[in-house]
């Protein structure tokens, strides 16, 4: 059984244990635990005596500072429930979760408020009475040329600064509440590489269990540092950085948004020794010039989850860096990991489709392959991938019907397809929604790409299905490439055709400097199907 059943209760405990201990790496600015608990006290007693209270949402809607997790936690010690926005929202966006929310307050960077907020706000369509503004130098010696120009601090009427109501209510406390573990501790969002946005229900046993599963399953202790390249708002930050963060009591570091430059910058300064996110984001730290394997040592391990990790990558990585990264699977809905690669193993790759396992099902989980028909299949078939565990989510808030829909039974239809080899281990084909239907022939876009990595010039590389008058469907791929490579359509369609059936190999490619992505540095295939 799980030792924690809130949020709260692990970060308190924390505190409790060693309050000295640095929470927070930001730059050249530091917070230790006692600092991250006081302050989010005066944030929770400024918020609490303009009305916020048990049951109620604040929207945060900042890029990866330590005010996101200040914010947090003022929202948990007042029974409340954040809600994590993307900071690269705009108007229409931003209405929409403040809207769908209900939030009543909004933690915010000014320079977002400026340039979005205010406008969504003054509409009157939201229901945000207190918005507190933040900068990204809070903490900072101020003058640090990495955080960027645009962060001259600016006040708005009508509008409360971070820094200053917390020197003023520095000290005092809300009414303790305690949360249950069935109250939500942060909505989020689905990214939106599929429909409408959801506001996925992360209570604190869900968020809870799965800090404690990344501790266990990692063997993370006190002594460890969690390097955030994964933004904040996010289920991988969320969980990966902020929950095993506070769980542990040990530093997390962070950046105001992804720069590779940056984070190399601090890796070097501040050694972290645990990571998770995305492959982009590896991939692009370990291709910045004068990168030495000196510079990854103080990693004792690396996962990657949120995207495939095209095998070819994983081989590079490991050249380059000395460091193997290990696969994690899940899905906002499982708050991170359902599934991962055991520390100091291997993932095998299926010797049929050349994917690379996503791992094995964490504590407590079961999950099973389920056919079209409903039935559930055996080792070797491919269907859906339909789990169940204390890390799912009880559902989208306000969606009923997307509820039944997803999670029937509690269960959680993923959406992604897969199969299970007889050892267990399990592989992810592609998403449902994301095969291509070439005259009748079902083409998974995974594969394709995974032999387009392999090609020496290919940065990124991504497939999606195009209307054709003959086959209904046909396989187009686009590439970027490795700076100063080279390699012409022709070449590139030849080296698939070579290495895969008639029906599957790309018709056409066009390349682009940049495949489009989501914040998490997921290739958005939704985007480049609509050009
Ligand atoms: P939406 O739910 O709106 O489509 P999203 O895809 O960004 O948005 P997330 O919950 O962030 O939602 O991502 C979960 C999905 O990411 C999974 O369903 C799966 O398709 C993919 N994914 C996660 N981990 C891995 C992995 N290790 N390998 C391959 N794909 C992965």
């Amino acid at each position: 059984a799980p030792e924690f059943d809130t949020m709260l209760d692990l970060f308190r405990a924390s505190v409790r244990r060693a309050p000295e201990s640095i929470a927070i790496k930001y730059f050249d600015g530091a917070l230790t635990l006692a600092e991250l608990d006081e302050r989010s006290d005066a944030l929770a007693a400024a918020l609490a005596e303009r009305g916020f209270g048990r049951g109620d949402r604040l929207a945060v809607y900042t890029q990866n500072n330590p005010a996101f997790v200040i914010a947090l936690l003022a929202a948990w010690k007042l029974g409340g429930a954040a809600v994590a926005v993307n900071p690269m929202n705009k108007h229409r966006e931003l209405a929409y979760l403040l809207a769908d929310s209900g939030a009543k307050a909004l933690v915010c960077l000014e320079e977002l408020y400026a340039a979005v907020a205010r406008d969504v706000i003054a509409s009157g369509e939201t229901a945000v009475e207190t918005v507190v503004t933040c900068s990204p130098l809070d903490g900072q010696t101020r003058d640090d040329p990495r955080l960027f120009a645009s962060t001259v601090r600016a006040r708005h009427e009508g509008t409360l600064d971070l820094e200053e109501l917390i020197a003023r209510y520095r000290g005092r406390r809300p009414e303790p509440v305690r949360p249950s573990g069935d109250d939500v501790a942060v909505l989020t969002y689905t990214s939106g590489t599929t429909g409408v946005p959801k506001g996925a229900m992360n209570t604190h046993r869900t968020m809870a269990f799965n800090s404690q599963t990344y501790r266990d399953w990692m063997g993370l202790t006190p002594q460890d540092s969690v390097l955030g390249v994964a933004p904040l708002f996010h289920i991988t930050g969320l969980v990966g950085h902020v929950g095993i963060a506070l769980l542990l009591g040990c530093p997390l570091i962070i950046a105001h948004r992804f720069e590779p430059n940056v984070v190399m910058d601090a890796i070097r300064e501040h050694r972290p020794t645990f990571t998770v996110g995305s492959i982009t984001v590896f991939i692009s730290l370990s291709q910045l010039p004068g990168v030495t394997k000196e510079d990854w040592s103080s990693f004792r391990m690396i996962y990657s989850g949120g995207a495939p990790i095209p095998p070819a990558v994983t081989e590079a990585f490991l050249e380059k860096t000395g460091i193997y990264i290990h696969n994690i699977y899940g899905l906002t809905e499982t708050n991170s990991p359902s599934h991962a690669v055991p520390l100091g193993r291997r993932a095998p790759v299926d010797p049929n489709t050349g994917a690379l396992s996503v791992g094995v099902p964490v504590f407590n989980t079961v999950v099973r392959i389920v056919g079209d028909d409903g039935r559930e299949l055996p080792p070797g078939e491919v269907g859906e991938i339909v789990t169940s565990g204390p890390q799912v989510i009880p559902g989208y808030w306000n969606k009923p019907e997307a509820t039944a829909e997803s999670l029937p039974g509690g269960e959680l239809r993923t959406g992604d397809v897969g199969f299970m080899d007889e050892d267990g281990w399990f592989y992810l084909v592609d998403r449902k929604k994301d095969m291509i239907n070439a005259a009748g022939y079902k083409v998974w876009p995974r594969e394709v790409e995974d032999v387009l990595y392999e090609h020496p010039a290919v940065r990124e590389a991504a497939v999606v299905g195009v209307p054709d008058e003959y086959r209904g469907e046909t396989v187009k791929a686009f590439v970027s490439l490795k700076p100063g490579a080279q390699a012409t359509e022709e070449e590139l369609i030849e080296f698939c055709r070579a290495r895969m059936a008639a029906y599957k190999y790309p018709r056409m490619i066009e390349f682009l400097d940049e495949l489009p992505k989501t914040p998490t540095g997921k290739i958005l295939r939704r985007e480049l199907r609509n050009r």
